[in-house]
């Protein structure tokens, strides 16, 4: 798993291989932290292009409560709401973390508390989407609570858990913010020989924090719209649901 710059993970246990039909690239496009620019722009352009993205919505978020039917919408269009955890803890002791708050510090909590609000979001989620099944994106892809790792006893309760997968260097996460269209597209075209998924992980679209206009996320769209017989563009449940394993 090569990542961008700021990220650096232990080696998980190495397991699966994907592969995808056609020989073609697997691209997760993702979505984080259940921004209203999300539902006003991300989804009407995906859904242009019948693309199935995963939403790694925070039941805590006030655009949870406030549009929750929009976010049962998506879910009954395919698409995947995925879990971030119940509060977004993140470790406040790192590098640019001015804005993690006190109640919000994952370096308060326990590995138990840490897990066990993480299936409490699960609860959460199958009451909006029916769903017992799904993938899990670690808020800040922190790995530790009081210095001992909590993501290994997730994992039998998701299908995946993005950006920890040790997979030999066969897939890339990146998480663009304020970049053109053609860097985006850039990006795509340009992933090593042996890449086989591409995660793309966005924040905000045209609005929100972290974003990426309306028109750079709209091209590449259009891109790989135009590219089908070279991605595989889903839910990231349905594209590691769909690998072959070697
Ligand atoms: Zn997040």
């Amino acid at each position: 798993m090569a990542l961008f710059a700021g990220f650096s993970f232990p080696a998980a246990n190495a397991q699966r291989i994907p592969t995808w039909p056609d020989n073609k690239i697997a691209v997760s496009l993702s979505y984080d932290d259940a921004l209203a620019s999300q539902l006003d722009n991300a989804v009407p352009a995906l859904n242009k292009y019948n693309f199935k993205a995963s939403f790694y919505i925070v039941p805590n978020s006030a655009n949870v409560q406030s549009r929750m039917g929009e976010w049962q919408a998506l879910a009954s269009e395919g698409h995947e709401l995925g879990n971030h955890s119940l509060f977004h803890p993140c470790s406040a002791s790192k590098a640019s973390r001015e804005w993690v708050s006190e109640e919000q510090n994952l370096d308060n909590y326990t590995a138990e508390r840490a897990i066990r609000e993480v299936l409490t979001a699960n609860v959460f989620l199958q009451a909006l989407d029916g769903k017992t099944q799904r993938t899990f994106t670690p808020p800040c892809f922190d790995t530790q609570a009081a210095q001992s790792d909590f993501i290994a006893p997730l994992r039998a309760h998701f299908i995946a858990i993005k950006g920890l997968d040790d997979d030999n260097g066969r897939s890339v996460l990146w998480a663009p913010s304020s970049v053109t269209g053609q860097q985006l597209i850039d990006y795509v075209k340009n992933v090593p020989e042996e890449v086989q998924l591409i995660n793309m992980l966005f924040h905000g679209v045209g609005g929100d924090h972290l974003s990426v206009s309306v028109a750079a996320h709209a091209q590449l769209l259009d891109y790989l719209a135009a590219n089908k017989e070279r991605y595989y563009v889903d839910s990231y449940i349905n594209i590691m649901n769909k690998q072959t394993k070697e």
